[in-house]
């Protein structure tokens, strides 16, 4: 899929390659996958990584009208618990950014929340303005949440949903939640 998005034969092959040389050097490392979320988590482990963060596609661009490419939480949360898993089986951390709590029931305490990086805030630029925080700002701008969040025990640390990813997908899969997994 790597190669696919980007339009790139050999593209995830060079990326993998590319991880290795950044890791023997301390540098983290990000990198995006989706139906070999779990293999790719245990070759990047290989490569070095020694903490795991698996950010969620955010809709803009050709993602934001094209389903192939922003496909619904439900069908991509079965991919991101075998991968969380297999980061922990190897003793590594892993955390979620970009979903919402509710999408990945089973590591819902792993969703980083708004303004939970405390002194690890992304600055970012958009449009010319730049933005210190860049969790809270597209939380505030870019997501949304339903009636029905009110009363999600999860609300807090949840930023919403995507506007675009309501567009093409709706509202059903988004469930108040009673309380967070262990
Ligand atoms: S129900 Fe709403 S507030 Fe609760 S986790 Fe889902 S999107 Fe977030």
């Amino acid at each position: 899929m790597h190669d696919d998005l980007c339009g790139l034969p050999g593209g995830f092959s060079r990326a993998l390659l590319g991880i290795e040389h950044a890791t023997s050097r301390g540098c983290t490392v990000r990198t995006n996958n989706y139906r070999l979320l779990a293999a790719t988590v245990g070759r990047v482990i290989a490569a070095g990584a020694s903490h795991v963060n698996i950010s969620s596609l955010m809709p803009a661009g050709r993602a934001a009208a094209d389903t192939a490419l922003m496909p619904r939480y439900d069908v991509v949360a079965p991919h991101v618990a075998a991968a969380v898993r297999v980061a922990f089986d190897h003793g590594v951390a892993a955390t979620l950014e970009g979903f919402p709590s509710c999408a990945v029931p089973d590591f819902a305490h792993l969703c980083l929340a708004r303004d939970e990086r405390h002194g690890d805030q992304i600055t970012c630029l958009i449009h010319g303005n730049v933005w210190q925080n860049h969790d809270s700002h597209v939380a505030a701008t870019c997501k949304a949440k339903r009636a029905s969040c009110a009363s999600c025990a999860l609300g807090d640390g949840c930023g919403g949903v995507y506007g675009p990813y309501v567009q093409m997908h709706g509202w059903d899969e988004f469930q108040p939640q009673a309380a967070a997994a262990a």
